[in-house]
């Protein structure tokens, strides 16, 4: 499906409502990682240069429908005043007599954000009431907040269908490589599933199995598997109500070694074995050396990968060891990589390898989304026609 690209809009004298991921952490009234700001500069720096003028409208946390201090934007007003340079004003309201004004005032070049979209009751469950005035506040929607985009919110979907509308470059970033690893992976494409729960990934991992050359397997995802092959697993993280699931995933066996413990209280019981030798008391906590090596082998001869959830255990080492290496390896296939999920690109970060990774998404829920095949009602509302 196609998407309308700020190239695509004319801006000359315009107002853009620009919907960002501004949900950063706050503590005592200050922005702590300011990322989800930083990474939204080079759409507002392009707006302004362009002749417009930018209304901002995120969300931040999850107030309950209605205003609470606690969720203001004011701190991240002020923070985004100090990047750009720039002052910042912000509305009292979302959408009522202070919003106006704000709209009103703003000259081309000038920037300024609304109060928290989640004040209003309306956002998520896209009441087309609120889809209108926030449409009223504005000649053009762009939107750059990829990680909302499987949401159908009135911030997102629904006054997108009210505007000329485009994605931001953050959205069109994660548009163009999720969509090329999901519509035109060059082979050999290699997929690597981990994390917790299969449950939480069962649609991609079926989406894959039938596209990638390779499947490579870690975390609580492959201990289910391995159980359902009718391994003993011991005490490992299995997902007992998703056995079914998991043998219809299982093609081939193989000897695979994994790092164990019997509990993460007693490092002495720390081992390596293949994985037909656990007790009832072990539990597998991460890949082990010739897991590492077998993927790593799959992983170099790889055009196209996808990575998503770590491999074991990795906030807690010794048991890092297994995603350390599997991001090393990402990272020096050469491939063409993508990234998701957010404990995933925490490793990917931690591992120093991020630099070399062609694609790293910000978008949990949506990336998964999105890679499952489904259209994102937040980015079908930017869509064209064809
Ligand atoms: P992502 O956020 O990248 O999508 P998930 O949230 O699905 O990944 O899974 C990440 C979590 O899974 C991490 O907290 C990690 O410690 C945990 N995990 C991975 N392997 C194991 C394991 N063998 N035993 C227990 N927890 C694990
Ligand atoms: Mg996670």
């Amino acid at each position: 499906m196609g998407f309308q690209r700020l190239s695509d809009l004319s801006l000359t004298g315009k107002r853009v409502l620009l919907r960002v991921d501004f949900n950063v952490p706050i503590e005592d009234g200050v922005v702590g990682d300011d990322t989800r700001i930083t990474a939204a500069l080079p759409t507002i720096r392009y707006l302004l240069s362009h002749g417009a003028s930018v209304l901002l409208v995120s969300h931040l946390g999850r107030p309950k429908g209605a205003p609470d201090p606690q969720y203001s934007l004011r701190p991240v007003a002020a923070h985004l005043a100090e990047l750009l340079g720039q002052p910042v004003p912000l509305a009292d309201d979302v959408v009522g007599p202070s919003a106006q004004a704000v709209a009103q005032a703003l000259k081309p070049g000038e920037v300024a954000l609304l109060e928290n979209v989640r004040f209003e009751p309306g956002e998520e469950r896209n009441d087309p009431e609120l889809a209108k005035r926030l449409a009223s506040l504005a000649d053009v929607f762009v939107n750059d907040a990829f990680g909302a985009a499987h949401r159908a919110h009135a911030s997102t979907a629904g006054v997108a269908r009210l505007l000329p509308s485009a994605a931001g470059f953050l959205m069109e970033r994660e548009l163009d490589a999720l969509g090329r690893v999901l519509t035109h992976p060059e082979p050999p494409f290699v997929v690597i599933f981990g994390g917790a729960k299969i449950s939480d990934k069962i649609g991609v991992i079926r989406q894959f199995l039938m596209r990638a050359d390779t499947v490579l397997v870690g975390g609580g995802i492959a201990n289910t598997l391995l159980k359902a092959k009718g391994l003993e697993v011991g005490r490992s993280l299995v997902e007992n109500d998703r056995l079914d699931t998991a043998q219809e995933l299982l093609r081939t066996a193989e000897a695979e070694s994994v790092v164990v413990a019997r509990s993460l209280d007693e490092p002495g019981s720390i081992r390596t074995l293949t994985v037909t030798e656990l007790g009832p008391d072990d539990a597998i906590f991460d890949i082990g050396p010739e897991t590492i090596a077998a993927y790593s082998n799959a992983i170099h001869g790889a055009r196209t990968i996808v990575w998503n959830g770590p491999m074991g255990l990795f906030e807690r080492p010794p048991f890092d060891a297994g995603t350390r290496a599997i991001a090393a390896a990402v990272a020096e296939s050469g491939a063409f990589s993508v990234v998701g999920g957010g404990d995933s690109v925490a490793a990917i970060h931690e591992s120093g390898f991020a630099e070399k990774i062609g694609h790293i998404s910000t978008g949990g829920g949506a990336s998964l989304e999105f890679l499952e095949g489904r259209i994102l009602p937040g980015v079908a509302a930017l869509g064209t026609e064809d």
